[in-house]
């Protein structure tokens, strides 16, 4: 396996480059003064420009080439045979892309996220649409560079959820429509049987920090390779399966931010971590899609940290913690708190029940924009309409509207239907981990996780991106990607609550 070894040694110098430029990145949100800024844009475009080109050269297309002989009779999940099926469709996808619409892209979305955070501020969407026109003009370009059989936006999506089609979303989307907004309007009548302005009370930072840091050691986050910081929006990012680290936001008067923040991005890493050792240094060393990514950040966020088995035994600690907010509060009250719904204008404060509600609009949206079914300067109006229709409520003003995410103003066209991709996965994989383990529930009431994380160890954490998401629920669950037990879930769960 000659050509094999001699690909992997130029793959691990890719990652190698690509776990530098992450360092810089995780630097630049947490600890870099703000005159750094322009030195490490720089510094991060020319990490980039030189991993992109090692890695579409023509030298590595050969290699690619002759692995692919020798690799041939070797088992498909195999990690030789993965490595070369997966790495030959990202380098087929990267060559597809011409370095001039790289170019473009980069310097158009690092412009448009400057015109939003302004055009946000001021809350005045005229100012935005010029470049976001723009944005939605060089990403048709990519799509038809990138090629789809179907949609054009299938091309975008399958960047973030590979092998995922628009018509699959459009089923999947149709089916919780259906069942969540007539649920949400029962909800919504229902609206004072549950009170969370405890979780408003006054909470120490430096506590409220102690307790997620403990959380994490229970769930079996490892400090060794690992650590944690503060920065504005939280996130995971790794280097390497040996040093995967998260950032949280901590406010003193809001306590769920800082909690479900660290739990959420503690899931995240515990999939990073939990990655095959043998997958070190190469293209397979990293989660399977956004969606399963965010299957894991969600699981360890809601399903277990927002599951009442899970403050039986954490709830007399946090009122230990916080005698004087919390020792008069009982462990039901709290857990309602927590999962109080409220339809709400800001997709990031979402509760489970309205939350994928929020990224259906998004979805709607952007197929309509890259299709040019919808105008630009028709978006906000077409963003209320909707949002009265699934929610019921319309939003005073565009900040608080079509304005509020970053995403599209930073080219993440087809990224947010992964969100909603990783709660419908997070529970199917949960539900399996269960009927597999029925200690699972009696050891989370304990405090105890090693049932659960082993089981997503040895089904999805360990195969990093041999396989394509469809092919990694089908193996870990049995079944391909389903909305009822999603449904299943939030029925049970907020019938009780409501
Ligand atoms: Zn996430």
């Amino acid at each position: 396996m000659i050509q094999l070894t001699r690909l992997k040694s130029k793959l691990a110098e890719v990652c190698d480059l690509k776990g530098a430029a992450s360092v810089l990145g995780w630097d630049q949100q947490t600890y870099m003064p703000p005159g750094g800024a322009s030195a490490r844009a720089e510094q991060l475009a020319t990490l980039e420009k030189l991993s992109h080109e090692m890695f579409i050269s023509a030298e590595m297309g050969e290699l690619l080439e002759g692995a692919a002989a020798e690799v041939s009779g070797l088992a498909f999940d195999s990690d030789e045979a993965s490595l070369v099926r997966v790495t030959r469709r990202d380098y087929d996808k990267a060559r597809k892309i011409p370095a001039a619409l790289v170019a473009e892209i980069a310097r158009t979305t690092s412009l448009g996220m400057e015109v939003w955070v302004k055009a946000k501020a001021e809350s005045n969407f005229v100012e935005f649409q010029p470049i976001l026109e723009k944005i939605y003009q060089l990403h048709r370009a990519l799509a038809n560079c990138l090629g789809f059989e179907e949609r054009i936006y299938d091309a975008l999506l399958d960047q973030y959820e590979p092998g995922m089609k628009t018509s699959d979303l459009e089923k999947i989307f149709a089916n919780l429509k259906a069942q969540l907004v007539p649920m949400v309007h029962t909800i919504s009548e229902k609206l004072t049987n549950v009170d969370d302005s405890i979780l408003h009370r006054q909470y120490d930072g430096q506590k409220q920090w102690d307790f997620g840091i403990e959380v994490l050691k229970r769930f079996g986050y490892d400090f060794e390779k690992g650590r944690q910081d503060k920065s504005v929006h939280p996130f995971t990012t790794s280097f390497s399966i040996h040093d995967v680290r998260i950032t949280t936001r901590v406010e003193e008067d809001f306590l769920p931010s800082a909690l479900f923040g660290t739990l959420h991005e503690g899931g995240h890493a515990l999939y990073d971590q939990g990655i095959s050792q043998d997958l070190e240094r190469t293209p397979l060393g990293a989660g399977a899609s956004l969606g399963i990514h965010e299957s894991q950040s969600r699981l360890w966020e809601n399903l277990v940290g927002k599951s009442l088995g899970f403050w039986k035994f954490f709830y007399p600690r946090l009122q230990s913690t916080f005698p004087e907010s919390l020792a008069p509060v009982s462990l039901q009250a709290f857990y309602q708190a927590i999962n109080r719904v409220q339809p709400s204008l800001i997709r990031i404060e979402a509760d489970e029940v309205t939350y994928n509600l929020h990224i259906m609009i998004r979805f709607e949206l952007e197929v309509d924009l890259l299709e040019e079914k919808l105008a630009m300067a028709d978006l906000p109006a077409a963003w209320n309409t909707k949002m009265k229709e699934y929610l019921g409520i319309v939003p005073p003003k565009d900040a608080e509207g079509v304005l509020q995410d970053v995403h599209w103003s930073n080219g993440l066209i087809g990224y947010f239907p992964t969100y909603s991709l990783g709660n419908l996965i997070s529970v199917q994989l949960f539900e399996k981990a269960k009927a597999e383990n029925r200690d699972i529930p009696g050891q989370m009431e304990r405090g105890n996780f090693s049932g659960l994380l082993e089981w997503l160890r040895t089904h999805v954490h360990y195969h990093g991106r041999k396989f394509l998401p469809v092919e990694l629920v089908e193996r870990a669950t049995g079944s391909h990607l389903r909305v009822e037990p999603y449904i299943n879930y939030l029925k049970s769960k907020y019938w009780e609550i409501y």
